[in-house]
């Protein structure tokens, strides 16, 4: 990597290792094994002492290009890129926690992320716990039993955002491992590596492949946990295939233009729909009045991401008639493509919760979370201004 660059030239070159006639755009290797004639070449290949590559569940040369950049990206030593976000965190957890501790988490936490610590950690034996985040007392008693604790830059679905920096020198001071979830805010607009954190981990699906066409996860950090994570994804097959490599890269190329655009049309809708008719709550890293304002102004220098929610006070039923009089956005459960869209966590990320466990995190029947796209925001802002207008 070129040193000195700033984030949005590393978004286009992080990952590159190019020589004289070397494609610009890198090729698609789909093999799944390589042949050799020579069998200590082999070995040193499979040992790691020279480059190339034998078995794909191993290694792959676009899933090593999109590891090098993501780690470059976020200022680790290393990534590892998984089938899924889901695989990543689960690869993440097990490598900072290999056996069963108290996981401490944040309780407005990716609906997705709940039930797998609920589901399948608690029953091999992982305690779990989740707690306000924000709360910066109660990490600190939290902190005197945790073997680990997880958070999200900014919380799936209200976009809070925690002190991140905070819970980072908490967790050094105690020896525990920090794992945060960096999903919604990329590392162009925050690096959790910097602030203390120990592993940082992405679902790809979202704004870092940024199209809506793929599925994949990446964690990043220092060698030697990243060495752990990559054997245990090897042995267990959660690798990421090669085309999504190739297309999480193609997608990484125009992070910086992307995010900068769904950060500005984010606060844009945010700050419009504050008068809207029916809207009861908008919720906005950004916006003054947020519960997190002051902290995400510190911690996102660059911008609050493409992310919002709001309530309507008018509950489920508004939201179907809003949704049949949206023109331009979508009703979808993903999030981070160009295109604007809206999920419902009640039935989508947090459908896993029930109804009192939702209503604590003051996730409702109205509540909408909206991922901002890169149209023109005075489209955006027109779509939703009519879809409320009825
Ligand atoms: N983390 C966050 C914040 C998410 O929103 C999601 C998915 O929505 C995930 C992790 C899981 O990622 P994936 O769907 O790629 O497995």
């Amino acid at each position: 990597m070129i040193p000195g660059l700033k984030p949005a030239s590393r978004a286009v070159h992080a990952g590159r290792d190019l020589e004289a006639r070397s494609p610009l755009a890198p090729d698609l290797s789909t093999a799944a094994v390589h042949v050799f004639t020579d069998l200590e070449d082999y070995d040193a290949v499979v040992r790691g002492e020279r480059p190339g590559h034998y078995y794909g569940r191993n290694s792959n040369q676009n899933r090593e290009m999109l590891e090098r950049a993501v780690a470059e990206l976020e200022g680790a030593d290393a990534g590892v890129a998984t089938a899924s976000g889901m695989a990543a965190l689960y690869g993440a957890i097990l490598a900072l926690a290999p056996k069963p501790a108290t996981i401490v988490a944040t309780r407005e936490l990716y609906g997705g992320t709940a039930a797998m610590l609920r589901q399948d950690l608690e029953p091999a034996g992982y305690e779990i716990s989740f707690i306000d985040l924000t709360e910066l007392d109660a990490v600190h008693r939290a902190m005197q039993t945790a073997g680990l604790v997880i958070a999200e830059t900014i919380t799936n679905p209200l976009c809070g955002v925690p002190d991140i920096e905070a819970i980072a020198s908490m967790a050094r001071e105690r020896g525990v491992p920090f794992l945060v979830d960096n999903t919604f805010a990329t590392p162009l607009l925050c690096r959790p590596l910097d602030l203390g954190a120990s592993l940082v981990m992405h679902s790809a699906t979202k704004y870092l492949g940024g199209h809506s066409d793929l599925v994949a996860g990446v964690i990043a950090g220092d060698a030697t946990t990243m060495g752990v994570a990559r054997a245990r994804s090897a042995r267990t097959g959660t690798p990421l295939g090669p085309f999504e490599a190739w297309l999480a890269l193609r997608g990484l190329r125009t992070l910086d233009v992307r995010v900068r655009r769904h950060s500005e049309n984010s606060l844009a809708l945010a700050r419009a729909m504050q008068s809207m008719p029916g809207v009861a709550r908008v919720h906005h890293p950004l916006l003054e009045g947020s519960p997190s304002f002051r902290v995400a102004q510190r911690l996102l220098p660059r911008g609050g991401g493409g992310m919002m929610a709001f309530d309507l006070a008018g509950g489920r039923s508004a939201v179907q008639r809003m949704i049949e009089r949206f023109r331009l956005a979508r009703f979808a459960a993903s999030l981070g493509g160009v295109e604007t869209t809206i999920s419902y966590p009640e039935l989508t990320s947090h459908r896993s919760m029930s109804a009192e466990q939702r209503a604590e995190l003051g996730v409702g029947a109205g509540t909408v979370r909206v991922s901002v796209g890169i149209e023109d925001p005075d489209d955006v802002i027109a779509d939703f201004a009519h879809a409320l207008s009825a």
